[in-house]
């Protein structure tokens, strides 16, 4: 098989496939996709593959793996699982990476005592976060703490102090897992930046300070806009927690110049506010919310792949994984939204090239 493509700078380039994997072998004719812009991938960095809403259902190797398909099939070659209520997305892992994204995965999120939806997750208190810590899975890669959650009459306060959340840090990076905390208050941010958490999960209200300590040590910051609508309609805007909510998307709105320049990750994830296999409307959203069309596409394609590691590139070696669209993402962002052609390890499973 032999690939003609044009990638977002505007090169062509003439590919062969061998066992799923780009070559320099090129003969035959060739599936000529110069007419559309192609990448190598999308990827989502803040999913819950167990299930599409907040019901913490037990895990089923089945739906999680027609949601993975369904990823797939939307160009998704990379999710970031931020935890469930089970380890039971772990079980997928030894799936072949024909049949689905590339996966990091957080076991069962851990809270503080009454730090999240009641009975959902494992609720831990901070005298004991360390010891829960080092023995969560290590397959994924991953642990995904609550940072903070709203309580009657006292707002959204953190879950834990400084201290016990810097000890956690440091026994999860010993035990080889990243760490992602998820925040949408105030306070929470500057406290898990400065006890080094790797990926901040909403964090409307990190501080300009926040942002160029995350920076600086190559953090990550999954902002889920559409999902921080999607609360705000649900909590009403009219409520305290849904104006807290929105000034948070004020202030995202501030950041965003700065993140691009501070060097953090800014990546495009789905949470609960985007269907499977539609994770271009993220991207759109970053864009809206004032990140720069370069920002805003590199998230929802390169600076995933970047930040775990993870093969990415249209280039002899690499995967043989395409995601073409009808124009170049990076002058007119909704293109992502619709991948016109899917190839995942030199397999077409979308083909829409004619309308
Ligand atoms: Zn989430």
């Amino acid at each position: 098989m032999r690939y003609l493509v044009t990638d977002v700078n505007g090169a062509t380039k003439d590919l062969g496939v061998e066992h799923g994997v780009w070559s320099g072998h090129v003969d035959g004719e060739p599936t000529d996709l110069t007419r559309l812009v192609a990448v190598p991938g999308l990827a989502d960095a803040h999913i819950h593959l167990s299930s599409d809403q907040s019901d913490f259902v037990p895990s089923d190797p089945a739906r999680i793996r027609s949601r993975m398909v369904a990823e797939l099939t939307g160009g998704v070659f990379l999710c970031l699982d931020k935890g469930w209520s089970d380890a039971g997305v772990l079980s997928v892992l030894g799936d072949p990476l024909e049949e689905r994204p590339a996966l990091r995965a957080a076991g069962p999120i851990v809270a503080c005592p009454s730090g999240y939806y009641p009975g959902a997750v494992d609720e831990v208190a901070p005298e004991d976060l360390v010891e829960r810590v080092a023995r969560h899975p290590r397959a994924g890669g991953w642990i995904k703490l609550i940072g903070d959650w709203p309580r009657k009459g006292v707002g959204a306060p953190p879950s834990f102090g400084l201290e016990p959340l810097t000890a956690a840090v440091a026994a999860a990076h010993a035990a080889g897992l990243r760490v992602a905390i998820h925040t949408m208050a105030p306070e929470t941010p500057s406290i898990a930046v400065r006890a080094g958490v790797d990926s901040i999960e909403h964090g409307l209200y990190l501080t300009d300070d926040d942002i160029r300590a995350l920076g600086a040590r190559g953090g990550a910051w999954v902002p889920t806009v559409r999902q921080v609508e999607r609360v705000i309609r649900q909590v009403g805007p009219e409520r305290t927690g849904g104006r807290v909510l929105a000034e948070g998307l004020d202030r995202v709105r501030t950041l965003a110049g700065l993140a691009a320049r501070s060097g953090v990750s800014v990546l495009a994830g789905s949470d609960f506010g985007i269907p499977q296999g539609r994770i271009g409307e993220e991207a759109v959203g970053l864009f809206e919310y004032g990140f720069g069309v370069e920002v805003a596409v590199t998230a929802v394609t390169s600076a995933a792949y970047e930040y775990v590691d993870e093969p990415y590139g249209l280039a002899e070696g690499l995967p043989a994984d395409i995601v073409a669209f009808d124009a170049n993402p990076l002058e007119s962002i909704e293109t992502l939204v619709s991948p016109r052609f899917v190839m995942r390890r030199g397999r077409v499973l979308v083909d829409r090239r004619e309308p």
